[in-house]
């Protein structure tokens, strides 16, 4: 096997590290682009294979050097859920063929992985190395007998086996993330006595095993890839010595490549979420990289090709992985190869509907890109007559609905009322650790002049102008408006709007007291905590500072990576008021929520639920508290300067039902269709604006 050097590529000039081939001994990858593993839910079942074989081929016909599945357990008590994607015998092996063969077809090459969820399992027969149970799991694993632990590496082996069967380029075998192997690794979830615990020499022997009888198994010419947990980021994690052994004993054992594996899953320290700076977990792989002679991937937060480009051209690693950017746009590889990037749909690291969904046993798709994991179904056919379509609202949905038109081939005029498109995604932009969102809007701007759409901005458009431009079709995105609850003293001087504040950027007061903990409560609230002099806005947090935040430890040194945490200094003092007894947040994302908590309450923001508001006055807002477990209440002052409304939304329909009136336009014959937050405000978020939008414009 040859040791790989990143070298720059004569044949690219705009990433010659990115694109440069990786030559392993008995293959080559085309470039150093490795799709990281993602469970979409197309995996479960047998009867989605041609979705999952669509969905693998649109990214290995965009360029991507080297995929690898989402995660398949080697049997049942490995399963992640009951039924989960499993790979453990000839016949599922067969119906895999569809996908590598597509793939193939579009010359890219795919690893299967393999990943045994131990204790981490959502179904009640799962194993582990100790009878410990997992905090996110409702289920205690049964402790493995010395046999039963041989048994698992049997399985391991033999679903190795049947990956090749299937066409599989290699396998990944999964050793990260908390899942079993990792269980095996530290003593924390491993108390064994016998010969698979105790020194971290008889520990670590199940992966070395599992690597060893897997290329026994597969012969040389087959990659297998070893994704090696480099910072476990949970008490008792391994220590640096640990790692670096076991990564050496895995080369040794027949590895062709080692990914980077961060944080378990039950760690306490985000990872992957939108405010976790661009490439802040490299520096560990970089760190790694000098142990071993095969090539060493880097992962989290890359989403964009100059990271990538900058990472391999300093000796980060050997290859890049990034996974739910190539949800986003399979095309990434493509363009970044074009010189093209301006073109890429970033991947904003929102999680919502790709992490979210999986965490609600929903299929994953993309936010940005909801055609993702929908491809056999979302299709967008050159329209069969060109219609005259306007699209009033340069927000997320009448974005995608003017784009998706477009690119269909009609002639869009796109109104907006505002000097920018984005709608309110330019407010949520302006929230610390949410910068990536400018570059949704970087994205249309783009398609906007590719597309050749008409954009009008300045335009806040009427009906009558609507019925004078003759078109065959009017959608209409106006979005939302902001409520305003009644409560006594609602018209006090000391109420602002959050437009107030993100949008007109009215002066707010050093304590505030934040009415509604929803999305737009909790972004307010990080907003108003933050001294925007030390990180002055549009900029991401420094790594530096992110890992004092959090506790990580920047050498990489200590067990688990893990240090104190630096409290942040608070910019004011913040209430963040609800009237439901529930906790703050629980609506926020599965994936994205805690992540939100902790940082305002390391910021000191006290979080009240159960509230009746009473009054707003000089003094400032009168509550009431109720608790619904004593049944009783009290009475409290909040002697704040300003009480900020985040207080949900209404549709913004006045112009739709306008145009609805509209005697000449209805006259005409025109189509008229309500999208995004003007159809519906509860709940609306970018995801189902988008979605909607592009769905829409689909049907024209
Ligand atoms: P809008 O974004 O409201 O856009 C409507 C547009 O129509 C506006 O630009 C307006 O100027 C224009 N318009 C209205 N009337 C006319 C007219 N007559 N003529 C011309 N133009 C007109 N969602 C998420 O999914 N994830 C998040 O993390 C997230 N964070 C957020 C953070 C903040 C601070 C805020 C405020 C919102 C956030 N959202 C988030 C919500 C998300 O931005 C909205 O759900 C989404 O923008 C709604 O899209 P829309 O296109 O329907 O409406
Ligand atoms: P939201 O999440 O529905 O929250 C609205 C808040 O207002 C709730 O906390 C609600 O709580 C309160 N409220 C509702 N009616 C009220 C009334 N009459 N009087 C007083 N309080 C009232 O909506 P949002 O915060 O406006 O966000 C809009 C959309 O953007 C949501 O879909 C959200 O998911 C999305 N978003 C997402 C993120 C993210 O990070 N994923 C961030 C921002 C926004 P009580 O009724 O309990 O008081
Ligand atoms: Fe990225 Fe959000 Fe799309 Fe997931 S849903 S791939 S995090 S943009």
């Amino acid at each position: 096997m040859t040791a790989s050097q990143p070298a720059p590529s004569a044949q690219n000039a705009h990433y010659p590290h990115l694109m440069a081939p990786l030559d392993l001994g008995f293959t080559s990858l085309r470039n150093r682009v490795l799709m990281g593993s993602m469970h979409t839910g197309l995996e479960d079942r047998f009867w989605n294979i041609p979705k999952l074989a669509r969905y693998f081929a649109e990214r290995a016909e965009g360029g991507v050097g080297l995929m690898v599945t989402g995660g398949f357990s080697p049997n049942l008590v490995g399963q992640l859920a009951p039924l989960a994607s499993t790979m453990n015998n000839p016949v599922t092996a067969r119906l895999h063929r569809r996908v590598t063969g597509e793939v193939h077809d579009a010359g890219g090459k795919i690893c299967l992985q393999l990943l045994h969820a131990g204790r981490y399992a959502y179904q009640p027969y799962s194993v582990s190395a100790s009878a410990l149970k997992a905090p996110i799991s409702p289920f205690k694993p049964r402790a493995l007998s010395t046999k039963g632990v041989e048994k698992q590496i049997e399985a391991f082996v033999s679903a190795a086996g049947y990956a090749k069967m299937a066409g599989y380029d290699g396998v990944e075998v999964m050793g990260s993330e908390g899942y079993f192997i990792n269980q095996f690794l530290c003593q924390r979830t491993n108390q064994r006595t016998d010969k698979w615990g105790g020194t971290f020499a008889n520990r670590m022997q199940l992966p070395v095993e599992i690597v060893r009888r897997i290329r026994q198994k597969v012969g040389p010419e087959f990659i297998l890839i070893y994704r090696l947990s480099m910072l476990d980021l949970v008490e008792g994690g391994q220590t640096w010595e640990e790692v670096v052994q076991l990564g050496k004993a895995i080369e040794a054992a027949g590895a062709s490549i080692i990914n980077t594996g961060i944080g378990w899953h039950e760690a306490r320290v985000p990872t992957i979420v939108t405010s976790v700076p661009r490439a802040a977990f490299s520096g560990v792989s970089a760190k790694f990289r000098h142990e071993v002679n095969i090539p060493v991937v880097t992962t989290n937060r890359i989403n964009d090709p100059a990271t990538a480009e900058a990472l391999l051209a300093r000796g980060d690693g050997d290859m890049v992985s990034m996974a739910r950017p190539l949800l986003a746009d399979p095309e990434f590889v493509r363009k970044a190869a074009q010189g093209r990037a301006d073109e890429i749909n970033t991947c904003i690291a929102c999680n919502q509907a790709c992490l979210d969904h999986v965490f609600q046993a929903k299929r994953a798709s993309c936010l940005v890109n909801p055609r993702a994991c929908h491809e056999t179904e979302m299709n967008l056919t050159i329209a069969p007559i060109v219609r005259q379509v306007a699209v009033v609202g340069a927000g997320p949905a009448g974005l995608a609905a003017a784009t998706t038109a477009a690119r269909r081939g009609h002639r869009v005029t796109l109104f907006e009322g505002d000097d920018r498109i984005g709608g309110q995604f330019n407010y949520a932009s302006r929230i610390p650790g949410k910068e990536e969102f400018t570059e949704t809007l970087r994205y249309f701007n783009r398609q906007i002049e590719l597309l050749d759409i008409d954009l009008q901005l300045g335009q806040r458009v009427t009906a009558e102008q609507l019925a004078q431009g003759q078109f065959d079709d009017v959608i209409v995105a106006s979005g939302v408006q902001p409520r305003t609850p009644e409560i006594p003293g609602i018209d006090h001087p000391k109420v602002l709007g959050y437009l107030d504040v993100l949008r007109h950027n009215k002066p707010v007061g050093q304590s505030v007291a934040i009415l509604g903990a929803g999305g737009i409560g909790f972004d307010v609230g990080e907003f108003l905590s933050h001294d925007h002099g030390d990180q002055p806005e549009g900029q991401p947090q420094s790594i530096d500072d992110w890992q004092k935040e959090w506790g990580v430890d920047s050498a990489f040194a200590t067990p688990g990576g893990l240090t104190e945490r630096q409290k942040p200094t608070a910019a004011r003092q913040l209430f963040l008021l609800q009237r439901k007894t529930s906790k703050p947040g629980k609506g926020l994302g599965k994936t994205s929520g805690w992540v939100h908590r902790a940082a305002l309450k390391s910021r000191n923001v006290e979080m009240i639920a159960g509230v009746s508001y009473r009054r707003i006055d000089d003094e400032g807002l009168h509550i009431t508290i109720n608790h619904p477990d004593t049944g009783g209440s009290e009475e409290r002052l909040l002697a704040v300067d300003n009480v900020v409304l985040c207080t949900g939304q209404l549709p913004l329909r006045t112009l739709y039902d306008d145009i609805m009136g509209h005697a000449g336009i209805q006259s005409q014959g025109t189509r008229c269709f309500l999208i995004g937050g003007a159809d519906k405000a509860l709940e609306l978020d970018a995801k189902g604006a988008i979605r909607q939008g592009t769905e829409v414009a689909a049907a024209l």
